[in-house]
């Protein structure tokens, strides 16, 4: 595998696990200078204050494979986090959203940092979102506060 499944805060108190089919699905989109950016949504179990990542959602049809979350959430991705909560009595929530990036070490737009703060304002739960850029070589991975506040985590 390309990327690492365990990531934490530059304080190493708080921690972000990928499970191995999330890494494979993540590395089975990565981006070249011609393709088209591919995402979906993140699903885990919320444990105390670290994250456990245990699905990605693919890329649908109705997907415009250009840009923008926003669309996708009205979509399929939504359903398939509804059902997922119900599935497993609210243990398997949504936490958050990938996509790739053509770069090989990403970093997040102006565009990226605003939709993320957007969607992170607009969580019920008022959790952060957990936001992720799939690069060729590495991801990003970050958490957005909905007070702007950001968290980037490091690979261990
Ligand atoms: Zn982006």
């Amino acid at each position: 595998m390309r990327f690492l499944t365990t990531w934490q805060s530059p304080a190493g108190e708080q921690f972000v696990y990928f499970s191995q089919n999330v890494v494979e699905v993540l590395e089975s989109h990565l981006q070249s200078d011609s393709g088209t950016e591919a995402g979906g949504i993140l699903l885990g179990h919320v444990r105390g204050q670290h994250l456990e990542v245990l699905e990605a959602s693919e890329p649908t049809n109705q997907d415009r494979r250009l840009r923008y979350f926003f669309e996708r959430m009205i979509h399929g991705h939504k359903s398939l986090a509804d059902r997922r909560w119900q599935e497993s009595n609210g243990l398997v929530r949504y936490i958050g959203e990938w996509h790739t990036h053509p770069q090989e070490i990403p970093s997040p737009s102006s565009i990226d940092l605003n939709e993320w703060q957007v969607l992170a304002q607009d969580r019920i739960d008022r959790r952060p979102l957990l936001a992720v850029i799939v690069g060729r070589q590495n991801l990003h991975v970050e958490l957005v506060h909905a007070d702007g506040r950001r968290l980037e985590f490091i690979a261990e």
